[in-house]
Protein backbone atom coordinates (compact mmCIF):
# COMPACT_ATOMS: atom_id res chain seq x y z
CA UNK A 1 0.00 0.00 0.00
CA UNK A 2 2.84 2.48 -0.76
CA UNK A 3 4.75 4.75 1.96
CA UNK A 4 3.54 6.62 4.81
CA UNK A 5 5.29 9.59 4.69
CA UNK A 6 5.59 12.15 7.55
CA UNK A 7 8.13 14.91 9.11
CA UNK A 8 9.90 15.11 12.57
CA UNK A 9 11.83 18.19 13.70
CA UNK A 10 15.62 16.22 14.43
CA UNK A 11 17.88 17.84 17.24
CA UNK A 12 19.18 21.03 14.74
CA UNK A 13 15.64 22.64 14.52
CA UNK A 14 15.57 20.70 10.46
CA UNK A 15 12.49 18.31 9.43
CA UNK A 16 13.65 15.10 8.92
CA UNK A 17 11.25 13.17 6.96
CA UNK A 18 10.59 9.48 8.09
CA UNK A 19 8.91 6.83 6.14
CA UNK A 20 6.96 3.87 6.91
CA UNK A 21 5.86 0.87 4.43
CA UNK A 22 2.47 -0.52 4.10
CA UNK A 23 -0.57 -0.76 6.83
CA UNK A 24 0.23 -0.31 10.64
CA UNK A 25 -1.97 -3.08 11.86
CA UNK A 26 -4.25 -0.99 14.37
CA UNK A 27 -4.61 1.93 12.13
CA UNK A 28 -7.90 2.79 9.89
CA UNK A 29 -9.01 5.48 8.36
CA UNK A 30 -12.08 6.80 10.57
CA UNK A 31 -15.10 8.99 9.80
CA UNK A 32 -17.40 11.15 11.33
CA UNK A 33 -19.01 14.58 11.80
CA UNK A 34 -18.57 17.90 14.30
CA UNK A 35 -21.49 20.09 14.57
CA UNK A 36 -20.63 23.93 13.26
CA UNK A 37 -22.13 25.40 16.01
CA UNK A 38 -19.37 24.07 18.57
CA UNK A 39 -16.73 25.51 16.58
CA UNK A 40 -15.65 28.76 15.31
CA UNK A 41 -14.86 27.59 11.88
CA UNK A 42 -13.31 24.74 9.69
CA UNK A 43 -9.74 26.21 10.85
CA UNK A 44 -10.37 26.30 14.25
CA UNK A 45 -11.36 22.98 14.31
CA UNK A 46 -8.12 21.91 12.28
CA UNK A 47 -5.97 23.78 14.60
CA UNK A 48 -7.03 21.78 17.39
CA UNK A 49 -6.84 18.61 15.48
CA UNK A 50 -3.31 19.45 14.47
CA UNK A 51 -2.18 20.48 18.14
CA UNK A 52 -4.08 16.79 18.87
CA UNK A 53 -1.77 15.06 16.83
CA UNK A 54 0.89 15.40 19.34
CA UNK A 55 4.47 15.81 17.24
CA UNK A 56 5.98 18.75 18.79
CA UNK A 57 7.44 21.51 16.92
CA UNK A 58 5.88 20.37 13.89
CA UNK A 59 2.31 20.72 15.35
CA UNK A 60 2.94 24.50 16.24
CA UNK A 61 4.69 25.37 12.88
CA UNK A 62 1.53 23.87 10.87
CA UNK A 63 -0.75 25.46 12.91
CA UNK A 64 1.61 28.57 12.31
CA UNK A 65 1.68 28.25 8.80
CA UNK A 66 -2.69 28.43 9.13
CA UNK A 67 -2.76 31.25 11.29
CA UNK A 68 0.02 32.80 8.15
CA UNK A 69 -2.84 31.96 5.15
CA UNK A 70 -5.64 33.22 7.28
CA UNK A 71 -4.15 36.32 7.65
CA UNK A 72 -3.30 36.22 4.15
CA UNK A 73 -7.08 35.96 2.92
CA UNK A 74 -7.51 32.08 3.26
CA UNK A 75 -11.21 31.78 4.12
CA UNK A 76 -11.65 30.30 7.60
CA UNK A 77 -14.64 27.65 6.69
CA UNK A 78 -12.72 26.33 3.40
CA UNK A 79 -12.39 22.73 3.69
CA UNK A 80 -8.78 21.66 5.10
CA UNK A 81 -6.58 18.89 4.35
CA UNK A 82 -3.24 18.54 6.26
CA UNK A 83 -0.88 15.18 7.50
CA UNK A 84 -2.03 12.81 9.99
CA UNK A 85 -0.16 9.38 10.65
CA UNK A 86 -1.59 6.63 8.51
CA UNK A 87 -3.90 8.74 6.57
CA UNK A 88 -4.38 12.61 5.20
CA UNK A 89 -7.31 14.17 7.51
CA UNK A 90 -9.80 16.15 5.52
CA UNK A 91 -12.01 18.36 6.93
CA UNK A 92 -15.17 19.15 4.24
CA UNK A 93 -17.15 22.54 5.25
CA UNK A 94 -21.07 20.85 5.08
CA UNK A 95 -22.61 23.87 6.16
CA UNK A 96 -24.31 22.82 9.77
CA UNK A 97 -21.53 20.07 10.22
CA UNK A 98 -18.04 19.38 9.23
CA UNK A 99 -17.19 16.20 7.56
CA UNK A 100 -14.19 14.47 8.98
CA UNK A 101 -11.92 12.15 7.72
CA UNK A 102 -9.08 11.04 9.62
CA UNK A 103 -7.02 8.31 10.94
CA UNK A 104 -8.04 6.41 14.22
CA UNK A 105 -4.14 6.69 15.33
CA UNK A 106 -4.87 9.57 17.13
CA UNK A 107 -6.92 8.91 20.26
CA UNK A 108 -7.90 12.91 21.01
CA UNK A 109 -9.74 12.93 17.72
CA UNK A 110 -12.67 10.65 19.44
CA UNK A 111 -13.02 13.17 22.21
CA UNK A 112 -13.83 16.80 19.88
CA UNK A 113 -16.38 19.02 21.20
CA UNK A 114 -19.48 18.83 18.89
CA UNK A 115 -18.79 15.06 17.49
CA UNK A 116 -21.53 13.20 15.93
CA UNK A 117 -22.53 10.33 13.52
CA UNK A 118 -23.85 9.90 10.66
CA UNK A 119 -26.80 10.20 10.00
CA UNK A 120 -29.17 10.06 6.34
CA UNK A 121 -29.18 13.72 6.51
CA UNK A 122 -25.50 14.01 6.57
CA UNK A 123 -25.25 11.47 3.76
CA UNK A 124 -28.40 13.02 1.67
CA UNK A 125 -26.47 16.67 1.94
CA UNK A 126 -23.50 15.03 0.62
CA UNK A 127 -25.36 12.82 -1.94
CA UNK A 128 -23.64 9.89 -1.21
CA UNK A 129 -25.77 7.07 -1.36
CA UNK A 130 -24.70 4.10 0.37
CA UNK A 131 -24.46 0.43 -1.07
CA UNK A 132 -26.06 -2.21 0.91
CA UNK A 133 -23.62 -3.71 3.58
CA UNK A 134 -21.72 -0.14 3.45
CA UNK A 135 -20.66 0.85 7.00
CA UNK A 136 -21.09 4.48 6.72
CA UNK A 137 -17.83 5.39 9.04
CA UNK A 138 -15.53 3.43 6.86
CA UNK A 139 -17.26 4.56 3.51
CA UNK A 140 -16.98 8.48 4.18
CA UNK A 141 -13.26 7.74 5.76
CA UNK A 142 -12.42 6.76 2.26
CA UNK A 143 -14.53 9.06 0.84
CA UNK A 144 -14.88 12.49 1.86
CA UNK A 145 -11.34 13.26 -0.54
CA UNK A 146 -14.06 13.05 -3.31
CA UNK A 147 -16.62 15.57 -1.63
CA UNK A 148 -14.83 19.15 -1.99
CA UNK A 149 -11.87 21.24 -3.28
CA UNK A 150 -9.28 21.19 -0.11
CA UNK A 151 -6.78 23.99 1.13
CA UNK A 152 -3.66 22.02 1.52
CA UNK A 153 -2.36 23.08 4.88
CA UNK A 154 1.21 22.48 4.45
CA UNK A 155 2.14 23.12 0.85
CA UNK A 156 -0.59 26.02 0.40
CA UNK A 157 -2.51 24.94 -2.43
CA UNK A 158 -6.09 24.51 -3.20
CA UNK A 159 -6.35 21.30 -5.10
CA UNK A 160 -9.08 18.16 -5.41
CA UNK A 161 -8.67 14.86 -6.01
CA UNK A 162 -8.97 14.13 -9.57
CA UNK A 163 -11.29 11.25 -9.83
CA UNK A 164 -14.99 10.73 -8.64
CA UNK A 165 -16.07 7.93 -6.25
CA UNK A 166 -17.11 4.85 -7.83
CA UNK A 167 -15.06 5.71 -10.63
CA UNK A 168 -11.44 4.06 -10.41
CA UNK A 169 -10.19 6.45 -13.75
CA UNK A 170 -7.79 8.35 -10.97
CA UNK A 171 -4.06 8.02 -11.13
CA UNK A 172 -1.70 7.68 -8.33
CA UNK A 173 1.47 8.36 -7.63
CA UNK A 174 3.99 5.84 -8.60
CA UNK A 175 6.37 6.99 -5.67
CA UNK A 176 2.93 6.95 -2.54
CA UNK A 177 0.47 5.67 -4.48
CA UNK A 178 -1.53 8.57 -2.79
CA UNK A 179 -3.87 9.89 -5.77
CA UNK A 180 -3.15 13.21 -7.67
CA UNK A 181 -4.63 16.23 -6.89
CA UNK A 182 -5.70 18.52 -9.64
CA UNK A 183 -4.70 21.88 -8.15
CA UNK A 184 -7.70 25.01 -8.58
CA UNK A 185 -6.48 27.79 -7.94
CA UNK A 186 -3.46 30.59 -8.75
CA UNK A 187 -0.77 30.45 -10.82
CA UNK A 188 -0.65 26.69 -10.72
CA UNK A 189 -4.19 25.74 -11.80
CA UNK A 190 -4.66 23.16 -13.77
CA UNK A 191 -1.19 21.00 -12.75
CA UNK A 192 -1.91 17.39 -11.40
CA UNK A 193 -0.12 16.59 -8.35
CA UNK A 194 1.02 14.26 -5.30
CA UNK A 195 0.22 16.27 -2.13
CA UNK A 196 2.64 13.88 -0.64
CA UNK A 197 5.37 14.68 -3.23
CA UNK A 198 4.22 18.35 -2.94
CA UNK A 199 5.10 18.27 0.91
CA UNK A 200 8.48 16.44 0.22
CA UNK A 201 9.58 19.32 -2.18
CA UNK A 202 8.69 22.33 0.55
CA UNK A 203 10.25 20.27 3.71
CA UNK A 204 12.79 18.44 1.75
CA UNK A 205 14.77 20.81 -1.00
CA UNK A 206 16.94 18.15 -1.69
CA UNK A 207 13.95 15.09 -2.57
CA UNK A 208 14.68 14.17 -5.93
CA UNK A 209 10.95 13.76 -7.59
CA UNK A 210 9.94 10.94 -10.03
ZN1 LIG B 1 4.04 11.20 -4.38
Amino acid sequence: MGKVVWFELDDSGNLDMKYRSGFVSNSSSMSFCIDTKEWDNVAHLAATMILIREWGDQDTQLVKKLKQALDDGLDPNTSLCFNTSNYETYLANCGSFIAVSTCNNHMGFWNLTGKVEWDDSHLDILGVKLEPGENASEEMGYNLKWISEYYYIETGFVGKVNGKRGIRTYERCKKHFEMLVVITEGERKGQLVCPICERERIYNENVELD
